[in-house]
């Protein structure tokens, strides 16, 4: 698809500017230090702004647009139910919301039949986490220390990166344990097999230590997405599942960035071969264009709100119009076979391209992923493994990781970055052109990032 770019218009894009720098306040930052780009439209990869320049999207937004920007016919399918029924009350049946519920229970593994539809991937958690408490009439949850889980109470409480820790109430009932990570093994493993043993043993023994008739739940991302993107071992999730149900404790899976075709299957866990208890969803279940996210429940989880009520809700659950888009995207995503395409761009162009990559940049210490989900993780020193930034840099500490972006933006790719590490991350349905162009510019990139490499 070859986006139609308007012509320039500066004076538009100042004004757009001009009016977010006095009254948006955005997400994660400190107001005054950051520079929003002026964004004048998008169409597929793509997206521009008001003075001509063009960006490829390796980063799907915040890896949400599986399906890429302004999709004609879920562009039209929202058109159409904001005709008909633009919004209605959530105790109502009704038809978008009816199809939506059915085509999700189709895809999701297993007995997770029931759709809890909620705005976003945090409310998403938030409301497993309860479910998970109610069900057992436990408190304690356990999640990892490298996750993210969104940014609400309970979610940013589980989360295990660093931006927990401003609103960490080291009250929320949350352990935080190591999950797999055979680069940077917190085991010193050195192999697959050996870190996946070791994962397991560690998190049994947490759940000795914790006492098992406190832990509601365990929650894991099935590949984390933020952290790193690190598909786990074989035998991991399943070994994580047998210990659930020998304690009792609910297994949440958060797929709110793996899921919907990101790995190249409609749900990463299906890759593992596991079914959760809980499976949380967003993002890519209607590619971001209306906000939509939800729980999928297994028929026990639902069972136990069978005759006693669920004591959560929100005003906009199942919203028509989110529901209608995400009706007409994974419609989209079976005629156009958008599940295929992804696995296929992580076995022919992804996987072999990026590893050719890593083999002529020193600065590239580990590739990995699945579909269209993968991590660089950039280095200083490729033998010691030293992070090209250190975790959590800021400022000038983060200044490689900045050249890098710099420089890949200068040349129209618009990059994910997240500490060290760059994630090759694109829609779903991106061609295998357009992303053999992003890949040729992430190599010009990486000679940046090259230049930091101290070994
Ligand atoms: N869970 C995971 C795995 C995520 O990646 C995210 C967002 O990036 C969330 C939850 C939170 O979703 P939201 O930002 O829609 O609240």
């Amino acid at each position: 698809m070859t986006p139609q770019i308007q012509q320039p218009d500066p004076r538009t894009g100042a004004a757009v500017k001009a009016a977010d720098r006095a009254h948006v306040f955005h997400s994660w930052s400190a107001q005054d230090l950051i520079d929003p780009l002026a964004v004048a439209g998008a169409e597929g990869s793509y997206f521009w702004d008001y003075d001509g320049n063009r960006y490829l999207d390796f980063s799907s937004g915040l890896v949400f647009t599986n399906i890429g920007y302004q999709h004609p016919k879920v562009v039209a399918a929202i058109q159409e139910q904001a005709a008909r029924m633009t919004t209605f009350a959530p105790a109502f049946a009704i038809e978008s919301r009816s199809e939506a519920a059915r085509l999700i229970a189709e895809r999701t593994p297993g007995d997770l039949d029931k759709i809890f539809f909620t705005n976003g991937g945090a409310e998403a958690v938030e409301n497993a986490v309860r479910m998970a408490r109610l069900h057992t009439g436990r408190t304690k949850v356990l999640s990892a220390y490298r996750s993210y889980h969104g940014a609400t109470a309970a979610a940013i409480n589980l989360t295990g990166d660093p931006r927990r820790w401003p609103s960490d109430t080291a009250s929320a009932g949350v352990v935080h344990f190591w999950a797999p990570f055979l680069y940077r093994s917190p085991f010193h493993a050195s192999t697959e097999a050996e870190e996946s043993a070791r994962a397991l043993q560690h998190l049994e023994d947490t759940i000795a230590f914790e006492g098992p008739q406190s832990i509601a739940a365990i929650i894991l991302e099935t590949i984390p997405g933020t952290a790193g993107i690190m598909p786990p071992p074989p035998g991991y999730l399943a070994g994580v599942r047998e210990i659930c149900d020998r304690y009792g404790i609910v297994f949440i899976l958060d797929e709110v960035m793996a899921g919907f075709g990101r790995t190249g299957t409609w749900f990463a866990a299906g890759l593992f071969g596991v079914t959760p208890d809980l499976l949380t969803f967003a993002k890519g279940v209607n590619s971001g264009y209306v906000p939509l996210g939800g729980v999928a429940i297994s028929a026990e989880i639902a069972e136990t709100f069978a005759r006693r009520p669920y004591p959560g809700g929100l005003t906009y659950s199942g919203h028509p119009l989110a529901c209608a888009a995400a009706v007409a995207t994974i419609r989209a995503m079976e005629d156009e076979d958008i599940v295929g395409h992804a696995a296929r761009l992580g076995t022919d162009l992804f996987g072999p391209g990026l590893t050719e990559l890593a083999a002529r940049h020193p600065s590239v210490g580990e590739v990995r992923g699945v579909g269209a989900f993968w991590a660089l993780e950039l280095v200083r020193n490729p033998e010691t493994r030293e992070p090209l930034v250190p975790y959590n840099a800021t400022g000038t500490d983060a200044a490689p990781m900045a050249a890098f972006g710099a420089a890949a933006k200068a040349r129209g790719l618009w990059p994910f970055i997240n500490m060290n590490r760059t994630h090759v991350v694109p829609a779903c349905n991106i061609s295998e052109p357009e992303a053999k162009e992003g890949l040729a510019v992430l190599d010009e990139a990486l000679s940046v990032a090259d230049e930091y490499v101290s070994a």
